[in-house]
């Protein structure tokens, strides 16, 4: 029997699961009421409570939100304050998101909230709860099935997950793999969590080891730089014109996607332009972070001789990270003092499961 007092919080940021039609068709901010309502009657079978709030700022204002396009720093900063703030007054969480940006969110949170050791659990819908063929009423279903853990025989739970199409995803490993399909989530380089349907299944030897030391559970964990730039290497495209960029700009940090393995042309000298980009902006740019533009796999900038222009102290080897990840967790090192400091430490090793050992 699960406690009478347990209590969930679910933060509403909007996205597709709260979007209603306009008369052009387009879909746009929907009425709340009508997931709060839907949401209260699902508290009875769930026997929880259920309490459901707008993103908030610390200073208590709503941060609006609809479509997830627009979720960025200041978002993820208010989502983990409001989970750190409440931590001991909630059990579990739920963010209700939009999907197009659901794992940068996931992953941005992950680093934020390594040590926290309740569930938190991110879901959304590719179709809005008020139509027909909605998958929202599932996928809100099972994340608040997953952050209520009392009375369950399921193992603890104390990561941020992804819920999406029954299945329990490691937030800082997913990605979006489609835009139509309920599947719309997998995570291409670790083992999925649990498989919530038709019945609830969770893989313990999948769940993480205890948080580790770092860091603390408290504001000093939130701040993310918005002056990092993340884009794929294109044939063609040369260390000339990605020094421009950099020098002529406010950038700090660079996540590249490179080729396959770890590869680059002969003119795109990575090692040589993170090298002379901090030279020449005096330290202001820090570093690059690379990972592979293939969807599945990981990086051996050792495997290849294409691979010798990335090889350079100040160029990361992101390893199996995703995209996603790579860029929040390069934003929340650049996002403080502290943080800065601890770079390659803390760009060279896991903080939270987003990238395999070496
Ligand atoms: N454009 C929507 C969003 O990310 C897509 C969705 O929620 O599925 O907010």
């Amino acid at each position: 029997m699960n406690k009478p007092n347990n209590k969930i919080l679910v933060i509403n940021t909007g996205g597709t699961i709260t979007m209603a039609a306009k008369a052009s068709g387009e879909l746009q901010a929907g009425k709340g009421e009508v997931l709060i309502e839907l949401i209260k009657n699902l508290t009875t079978d769930l026997c929880s409570t259920i309490e459901v709030k707008p993103l908030t700022g610390a200073d208590g204002a709503v941060i609006g939100t609809s479509d997830s396009s627009e979720i960025g720093p200041k978002h993820w900063d208010a989502m983990a304050s409001m989970i750190i703030s409440h931590n001991d007054d909630y059990d579990g969480f739920v963010v209700l998101h939009g999907t197009d940006t659901m794992s940068y969110t996931a992953s941005a949170l992950s680093f934020c909230l390594a040590q926290n050791t309740k569930p938190v659990v991110v879901t959304g819908a590719q179709v809005p709860l008020s139509k027909p063929g909605s998958d929202g009423l599932q996928n809100l279903r099972l994340a608040l099935y997953v952050a209520d853990q009392s009375g369950k025989s399921l193992p603890a739970l104390s990561e941020v997950m992804i819920c999406f199409a029954g299945q329990l995803l490691r937030g800082n490993r997913s990605r979006k793999s489609s835009t139509r399909s309920a599947v719309g989530f997998s995570t291409p380089n670790a083992q999925i969590l649990g498989e919530l349907f038709p019945v609830p299944t969770i893989f313990k030897e999948q769940l993480r080891a205890l948080p580790n030391a770092y860091p603390p559970l408290n504001n000093s964990s939130l701040g993310y730089s918005d002056k990092v730039l993340s884009m794929n290497l294109n044939p063609g495209f040369t260390g000339e014109l990605l020094l421009k960029i950099i020098k002529g700009s406010d950038i700090e940090g660079l996540v590249l996607r490179v080729f396959g393995s770890g590869t680059a042309p002969d003119d795109f000298n990575l090692a040589q332009v993170v090298e002379q980009a901090k030279n020449e902006t005096n330290d202001r740019f820090k570093c690059a972070v690379i990972v592979t533009d293939v969807y599945n796999g990981s990086l051996d900038i050792h495997r290849y001789a294409a691979g010798k222009n990335l090889r350079s102290p100040f160029i990361i080897d992101g390893r199996d990270m995703t995209p996603e990840a790579a860029s929040t967790k390069l934003m929340w090192v650049l996002g403080s003092d502290d943080r800065k400091q601890q770079l390659v430490k803390l760009l060279g090793s896991a903080v939270c499961h987003e990238m395999s050992a070496k």
